[in-house]
């Protein structure tokens, strides 16, 4: 089951990452409208499920040593994804591919 999941997912991510690179704008438009929205749509999914509780730690990291970092590893990837300049995002997915 989590083999087939994690597949379907990365398949997904291949599809639109060639898109990125190879679609025209009238395919490419569309489709990044949809992924967009379910892209913030899912973020939003994440970040809330990895919120703070009473004490300002994770809820759903609070095991082991994750739960002495803050903010946790998922804000942090977050913000790292979403907002941080650092390399460019082309340089990024071929460092992700390779793991
Ligand atoms: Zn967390």
């Amino acid at each position: 089951m989590y083999d087939n999941l994690r597949r379907a997912v990365l398949h997904r991510l291949d599809v639109l990452e060639r898109a990125v690179d190879h679609a025209d704008p009238s395919t490419l438009l569309p489709l990044a409208r949809t992924e967009l929205d379910r892209l913030v749509t899912g973020w939003r999914r994440l970040l809330r499920s990895h919120g703070a509780d009473e004490s300002g730690r994770c809820a759903a990291c609070s095991r082991g040593i994750l739960a002495r970092r803050r903010p946790c590893p998922v804000w942090r990837l977050a913000h790292q994804q979403l907002l941080d300049e650092g390399p460019p995002h082309r340089a990024r997915r071929r460092f992700l591919r390779a793991r």
